[in-house]
């Protein structure tokens, strides 16, 4: 418990099901947050309240819906128009170059984590500039700084987002808000083996030895969803007032290594 004082605060989390959203999601609820989460599944939303009923000792509701989907930012803020926080989390992007991905895969992925976060925080910042209060966490990528040709599709999204997110956040302070972002490296989530399992095959010319990449990584391993879900709690809480248009590094160091 860090102590972030985030009682009577709501927190909405896209892709709260799993991963770093359900992860983020615990910690915001041990401090003391009422919280939202956003999927697909049904199912898996179920257990994810569970989950964190069980962990936290609070409940959180739930939306099954589709963030990809053009309604969905609009009827979410509809029906949760006092949101003070939003985690901006849902995405998956294809890996491969160029000739690898195809057109509609990539527009498919660029519709929820490109356009999905590019409209709830549309949505969202407009309420939240309204009550002059708000926070937008964007949880982006390490591939938007260390672009990666084999990766491309998620280089380019992952750097528009880096770049959305340090100019909306120049400016939402007048509008008493704070749009901040997270650059995950390699995080252990269900997605670790899919990607680690195309990088092995580009660069081990086999997809098996994707353990010999993670064994590579910073300290050895990738990110455990913890170390990422506590600087989400962090960046959503008056401890970090004064942080906007920051996009923190959680990569052990990997976007500035030689
Ligand atoms: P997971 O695959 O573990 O979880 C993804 C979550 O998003 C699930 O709750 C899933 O539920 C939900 N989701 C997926 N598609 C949609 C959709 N169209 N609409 C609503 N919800 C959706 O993901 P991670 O925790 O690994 O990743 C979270 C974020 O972190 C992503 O944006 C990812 O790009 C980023 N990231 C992850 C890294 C990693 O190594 N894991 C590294 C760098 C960045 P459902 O399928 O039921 O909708």
């Amino acid at each position: 418990m860090m102590k972030l004082h985030l009682e009577g605060k709501t927190a909405l989390i896209t892709g709260g099901s799993k991963g770093i959203g359900l992860a983020s999601a615990k910690l915001l609820a041990q401090e003391g947050c009422d919280i939202v989460l956003v999927a697909r599944d049904p199912n898996a939303l179920s257990d994810a309240v569970a989950e964190i009923q069980t962990e936290t000792g609070k409940t959180a509701q739930t939306m099954t819906c589709d963030v990809a989907n053009q309604e969905t930012p609009e009827k979410l803020v509809e029906q949760f128009p006092d949101i003070d926080i939003l985690v901006n989390n849902a995405g998956a992007i294809p890996g491969g170059s160029l000739d690898q991905v195809a057109a509609d895969a990539w527009r498919q992925s660029w519709d929820l984590k490109v356009f999905g976060i590019i409209e709830m925080t549309r949505h969202f910042y407009a309420s939240m500039a309204t009550r002059r209060s708000g926070v937008i966490i964007n949880v982006i990528g390490w591939a938007g700084l260390r672009v990666d040709a084999n990766y491309l599709a998620g280089s380019m999204g992952n750097a528009s987002l880096v770049a959305m997110t340090r100019a909306l956040g120049s400016t939402s302070p007048a509008d008493g808000v704070r749009v901040v972002g997270i650059n995950p490296g390699p995080v252990d989530t269900d997605r670790l083996e899919f990607l680690q399992r195309k990088k092995a095959e580009v660069l081990l010319g086999d997809a098996n030895k994707w353990r010999e990449l993670v064994a590579k990584l910073p300290f050895g391993r990738a990110a455990q969803k913890v170390e990422i879900a506590s600087a989400v709690a962090f960046l959503a809480s008056e401890v970090s007032g004064y942080t906007s248009g920051s996009v923190l590094e959680i990569d052990g160091g990997l976007s500035w290594k030689i």
